[in-house]
């Protein structure tokens, strides 16, 4: 998720990907997904369109306005969920990798029986 999220953003500098279904629409676009809605009706579709025009990055979430010629629009940077999920990954691999209770917490040697107080491999205090 993290690995399609970064490509995602990377890409969505060059590329668009747009979908419309009923009156909502959306594309993800310069590292954001907008989220609009407007009058007009159309059938589900959508489509990977290469950007006709260069912009920055979206860093932070954004509200743009209907005019008479658009539909208003809710921006969200993609940087968050995958900062989110990033966080996530990274605990639950420091969780999976700690050693279990009965190893020294420090370089993981197997105390099963040790009474000196001491690691015997690295020499901290138990
Ligand atoms: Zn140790």
């Amino acid at each position: 998720m993290c690995v399609l999220l970064a490509f995602t953003i990377i890409v969505s500098r060059w590329w668009n990907i747009v979908w419309i279904n009923g009156h909502y629409w959306g594309f993800v676009q310069w590292g954001g997904a907008a989220f609009g809605h407007r009058n007009r009706v159309d059938a589900f579709r959508w489509d990977v369109e290469r950007n006709i025009v260069s912009g920055p990055l979206w860093w932070w979430f954004d509200y743009q306005p209907g005019t008479q010629t658009r539909s208003s629009c809710f921006i969200a940077p993609l940087w968050l969920p995958l900062a989110v999920i990033g966080l996530a990954v990274i605990l639950a691999w420091r969780r999976d990798r700690r050693p279990p209770a009965s190893h020294c917490r420090t370089c993981g040697y197997d105390l099963t029986g040790n009474v000196s107080g001491r690691c015997p491999e690295c020499g901290q205090p138990i």
